[in-house]
């Protein structure tokens, strides 16, 4: 491993990494890898997750692809440097933020989406001229062996390697120094990643998770409503970050949404989910336990069938669920989805406010005005009105967590600025060198010095 690495240093300290050209070749590569690949990896995300080839292409290849382009057509301009203006005091000059890669940088991925979350910040760090080496997650192990095999096909292996294995493989590397480290994963792990950051005194990007929110207001419209949470709650079988944890509902219209939830299920994967080709699968044995275990903390009002052998387990959604239970404490990531009533907004507000600052914040409502309390008067990472995860589509909107959520953020120019430090540059000429400046400092460039400063 300490080979492995020594080599990229020596990449990166080559200047392999620097000329846009290369970068831009990278990435049109990682696309053209999709392209030649797509059935396998495809195949692969079905092997792991059961996700279907249309969700596999919307939450990771095509997502993937879109990012890339975006970045390979912006990259030119956020490379440049920015120029700032400059303070009389110090005039004539120039000053600007020059923006510098890192150096070799460590990407840590998640199981839930396994290509999207270790490739897309790859596409932020070779676009900032980084190297990089990439450690998948264990847990969806044939995304992770196909990325093995195909990676170095396509990427420049003096700059990006990629190493398969589980939490011990990802100790050896945590104990590596590295210029950044990007994690995305659960709060646990995360503290270890800190830690053995701290230790260098490296830079953490941590993209973690949380318990997600939807508020849904008595004038909201229930079935558009229904129709966008079921949507955002049950794709991946829920094991998505941004996926609504529970909901809150105005209590004039709970009974409308669990029935319009209802008829949303039906709709997405028919009377049997299980046979739905667009449903998927827990991700393994002891995460299905662990969400079968939940069951049993609220009433079901929809769903609550499971295969444990084919790890499946139905669209569900709790209700009469107590505020103390396990289910309202942890986050569920799966596709359980407890519905809570309240009488008001503000109720809402006060319950989002007593517990951590979320990931992502859903509101459904028709009023602007409560919309912006709800946006104004709460935390998270990301907030979204009247839908779900679509705001991760919008590659002017970075996405990221506050507090236990996670810290720094990425997507299109913040992934950039991310694997980006921005030198600070003041560059000034010879010709002039007014003396005021320097002592001894007389009454009159003691003035001087006052007036221009
Ligand atoms: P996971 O089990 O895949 O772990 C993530 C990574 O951490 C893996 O690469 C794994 O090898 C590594 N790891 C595991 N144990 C380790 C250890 N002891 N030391 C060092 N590395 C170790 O993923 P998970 O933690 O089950 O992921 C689920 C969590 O991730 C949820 O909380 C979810 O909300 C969050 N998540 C966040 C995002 C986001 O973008 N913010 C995306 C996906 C998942």
């Amino acid at each position: 491993m300490k080979d492995m690495i020594q080599r990229l240093r020596n990449s990166y300290a080559s200047g392999l990494t620097r000329p846009l050209t290369w970068r831009i070749h990278q990435l049109k590569q990682l696309s053209q890898l999709v392209d030649d690949h797509q059935h396998t990896l495809l195949t692969a995300l079905a092997t792991d997750l059961g996700k279907s080839a249309a969700e596999g292409w919307l939450t990771e290849l095509g997502f993937l692809k879109s990012d890339i382009k975006h970045t390979i057509k912006q990259l030119p301009r956020w490379s440049k440097p920015t120029r700032v203006s400059q303070p009389l005091l110090t005039a004539p000059g120039r000053s600007y933020l020059q923006p510098e890669p890192l150096g070799v940088v460590l990407i840590i991925g998640a199981w839930n989406y396994p290509i999207q979350l270790l490739l897309s910040p790859l596409v932020a760090a070779l676009a900032a001229g980084n190297c990089a080496v990439l450690k998948p997650s264990e847990l969806a192990p044939a995304t992770a062996t196909e990325l093995a095999r195909l990676l170095p096909d396509y990427l420049d292996s003096e700059a990006v390697q990629i190493v398969t294995g589980g939490a011990d493989i990802a100790q050896q590397l945590l104990a590596e120094r590295f210029d950044h480290i990007m994690y995305t994963g659960g709060g646990r792990v995360g503290r270890i990643v800190m830690k053995a950051a701290a230790e260098y005194l490296t830079p953490v990007t941590l993209e973690l998770g949380g318990k997600s929110p939807a508020v849904v207001l008595a004038d909201a419209d229930i079935a558009v409503t229904a129709r966008r949470i079921a949507w955002g709650k049950w794709i991946n079988a829920g094991q998505t970050c941004i996926a609504p944890d529970y909901v809150l509902v105005d209590e004039r219209v709970h009974d409308a949404l669990i029935e319009q939830l209802k008829q949303a299920i039906n709709a997405f994967y028919g009377n049997d989910p299980e046979q739905a080709s667009d449903y998927g699968r827990i991700v393994n044995s002891q995460h299905c336990q662990r969400l079968i275990d939940y069951l049993g903390d609220g009433t079901i009002a929809v769903g609550g069938r499971y295969d444990k052998a084919q790890r499946y387990i139905e669209p569900t959604v709790l209700t009469d669920v107590s505020t103390d239970s396990k289910i309202m404490q942890d986050e569920i990531f799966g596709p359980l989805l407890p519905v809570l009533k309240v009488t008001n907004l503000a109720a809402a507000i006060d319950f989002i406010n007593a517990r951590e600052k979320p990931l992502a914040l859903y509101g459904f409502s028709k009023s602007a005005r409560s919309l912006k309390q709800l946006t104004e008067q709460t935390h998270a990472g990301n907030q979204c009105n009247n839908d779900t995860l679509m705001f991760m589509l919008n590659p002017e909107l970075p996405f990221g967590g506050v507090g236990p959520s996670g810290m720094g953020r990425y997507h299109g120019k913040f992934g950039f600025d991310t694997f980006s430090h921005h030198k600070a540059v003041m560059a000034k000429p010879f010709w002039s060198d007014p003396s005021f400046r320097y002592p001894p400092y007389t009454s009159f460039k003691q003035k001087l010095l006052r007036w221009f400063s």
